[in-house]
């Protein structure tokens, strides 16, 4: 027989008897409500620590604090918590008999960037970034991830009779800049620490609180950096002929290149190149020696991104080729993966989630952003990575029949309603969770 928390079964009329043991399917129908009761009874709790973090956001590997929050409510869970994983990550393991090992992994950096929600418990911090000083925001909503993180590992511990394996909740730092995960496996996250059989990670976005997207396969961009320095002969904007532009050089290329992509690339495949940044020249009648661009190019598919590469270095030289210049100092960095969902692990939690969830569950096309929760799966762990919403259905509704536009993320004004949105976070993970640990000991 089953036993679960007593403070659960207080909340919910739900026998223990009544749940299914171990190692037969899980049943979400009934696991469900006792983890809303967990969630329910632990919110004021989740409320304050997500508040708090909202209004003490840390940019990448600054994360010093946070962590150290993550870290004090995982070991008054039970939790061996490591710090200083990848600099600033965290990995929190737990326990409970034989079986697989299941990672849940959460960001902890926020964005350089002024909030303007205007919210009682909005970031009025700032902090030194690249050498100058800089508003601090979660305006990707990482703070949600966390306090989800948090009520996750509550629930999954109220129900430790349902599950037996190790759980490895990790925060890692420095999404943002796509360098943390790579940061925590450089320093040995797969090698100090288990490695897990299965991850789960999941983020919010600009949908309706209540409501999950997932999807098998490609859910995210391959995310690779461009920097290009074109080279010229600085003169008088009044006599050009003496001069090589390199104005007129990365104008051309700026319109060029995007030929790559009309033209190169299979039209039939994703994939993107915008130029963020070009910096040349001081005043108006100076030709300057050399012109900056950076930009960033997005694919989801190897070849597609190699077939890129290629056409953008061949326009770049040709720009320069054009005007006699020499060849241009072309530097493309490798960003991250794209994320791939494993189909069984989604297959599984799917199901669990449909349950749970019905036609709020949906599945969704895969987004053009990048994210290096592909770096734990590229590292060969399989994996679901899944989305939830965070406002009100009927402005969602409303925006979506042409009323006003809902802020997304990395939008100043992005402010997840913060109850429903984790409620719903905690609810899925943990039932993800508990589908691959039933998975997994069913001998699948
Ligand atoms: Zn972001
Ligand atoms: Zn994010």
């Amino acid at each position: 027989m089953t036993r679960i928390a007593t403070s659960l079964l207080t909340s919910v009329a739900l026998s223990a008897a009544a749940l299914a043991p171990a190692h037969a399917e899980i049943d979400v129908a009934k696991l469900k409500p006792v983890i809303e009761a967990s969630v329910e009874s632990d919110y004021p709790k989740l409320d304050a620590l997500y508040k708090d973090i909202h209004a003490h956001p840390e940019i990448a590997f600054q994360e010093v604090k946070t962590a150290a929050k993550l870290a004090a409510e995982m070991r008054a869970l039970g939790f061996e918590v490591t710090e200083k994983v990848g600099k600033t990550g965290l990995v929190a393991i737990y326990k409970n008999g034989d079986g697989p090992t299941i990672m849940v992994r959460t960001e902890l950096d926020a964005l350089p960037m002024e909030e303007k929600t205007g919210l009682p418990y909005a970031s009025h911090d700032k902090t030194t970034w690249n050498g100058r000083e800089t508003p601090v925001a979660h305006s990707c909503g990482h703070d949600i991830h966390m306090a989800s993180w948090v009520g996750t590992a509550k629930a999954l511990l109220g129900l430790k009779d349902q599950w037996h394996g190790t759980l490895m909740f990790i925060g890692q730092p420095a999404e943002e800049i796509v360098a943390g995960a790579k940061a925590m496996l450089a320093d040995g996250l797969f090698t100090r620490f288990p490695k897990p059989d299965v991850a789960f990670g999941l983020h919010d976005g600009p949908g309706a609180y209540g409501t999950i997207a997932y999807r098998a396969g490609v859910g995210s961009s391959i995310s690779d950096g461009l920097e290009i320095t074109f080279h010229g002969r600085g003169g008088h904007g009044a006599a050009p002929q003496a001069t090589i532009d390199p104005v007129m050089i990365a104008a051309r290329f700026v319109v060029d290149v995007q030929s790559v992509i009309s033209r190169e690339k299979d039209p039939t495949e994703f994939g993107v190149l915008s130029i963020g940044a070009i910096h040349g020249g001081t005043a108006g009648n100076i030709i300057p020696d050399t012109v900056f661009l950076a930009g960033t190019i997005r694919s989801f598919k190897q070849e597609v991104r190699a077939k890129m590469w290629a056409g953008i270095e061949r326009a770049a030289k040709a720009a320069a080729a054009a005007s006699g210049a020499p060849p241009p100092d072309i530097n493309i960095e490798e960003g991250t993966k794209a994320v791939m969902n494993d189909p069984d692990v989604v297959a599984v939690a799917a199901k669990a989630l449909t349950t749970a969830f019905g036609d709020k569950l949906r599945t969704t096309p895969p987004v053009t952003a990048s994210e290096d929760f592909s770096e734990f799966v590229g590292a060969g762990v399989p994996a679901m990575f899944f989305n939830i919403g965070v406002y009100e259905p009927e402005r969602v509704a409303a925006a979506r029949d042409g009323g006003p536009p809902l802020p997304g993320n990395h939008s100043p004004l992005f402010a997840p309603v913060p109850k429903p949105t984790i409620e719903t976070g905690v609810t899925a993970m943990t039932l993800a969770v508990l589908s691959a640990f039933d998975e997994r000991a069913r001998g699948k």
